[in-house]
């Protein structure tokens, strides 16, 4: 494995920060949804289930 590389291998940065949705609990691996804090599906009803 080369940890040298963080921007090519976005594979190895999977436990580079771990965020939990603060609606479902879901493990969020997608910069974005990291960002929001909150999953894509979870986003899309507005946090309301
Ligand atoms: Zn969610």
């Amino acid at each position: 494995m080369t940890a040298s590389a963080e921007e090519l291998k976005p594979e190895d940065e999977e436990q580079r920060i771990a965020v939990r949705c603060k609606v479902c609990g879901s493990w969020l691996t997608d910069p974005a949804s990291v960002a929001l804090r909150i999953g894509p599906k979870c986003s899309r009803h507005g946090g309301v289930h």
